[in-house]
């Protein structure tokens, strides 16, 4: 059974925090602001996945209250998702997300994340797609108040 999952994910812009998008961080003048290293892409990433399999989403594996994911790297996230597929017989197809960041230029990042992606979800990086684009000036995204990304995940699944 092939099945399909959505993700989405936000965090705002702030001075002091590194920037870390799809495991990869970034130079910049502010980051992203979160309770472990606010990876976007990898949260939206994580729920893709995670919606394929029809678990409940990263804040309930992982919730913001709990000490242990304080600055955690989120691959670790993305790589729980990847083993709750495996748990069940499944595997991966493939992946697709957008980013959507007015700054910085996030295109000459995008072969490193996606082995990170890969690596994280034990499958080859041509089966990952990553995209950028800006929010052409426009809104919370557009004023570079925070970055946004989304994703969809396939799975394929034993029949049940
Ligand atoms: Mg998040």
């Amino acid at each position: 059974m092939q099945c399909v999952g959505i993700g989405y994910d936000v965090h705002e812009l702030v001075e002091g925090r590194r920037l870390v998008l799809g495991g990869v961080e970034i130079p910049h003048t502010r980051g992203l602001e979160g309770h472990s290293d606010a990876d976007a892409l990898l949260h939206a990433i994580t729920d893709a996945v995670l919606g394929a399999i029809g678990e409940s989403d990263i804040g309930h594996f992982f919730p913001n209250t709990d000490p242990r994911w304080k600055g955690a790297a989120s691959h670790v996230f993305l790589s729980e998702a990847a083993a709750q597929v495996a748990r069940r017989g499944g595997r991966i197809i493939n992946i697709d997300a957008t980013l959507l960041a007015q700054q910085p230029k996030i295109a000459p990042h995008i072969p490193q994340m996606k082995q990170r992606i890969a690596t994280a979800l034990g499958i080859p990086p041509k089966r990952v797609g990553v995209k950028a684009t800006t929010n052409e000036t426009l809104g919370f995204i557009g004023r570079e108040e925070g970055i946004a990304a989304m994703a969809v995940a396939s799975v394929e699944l034993p029949e049940a």
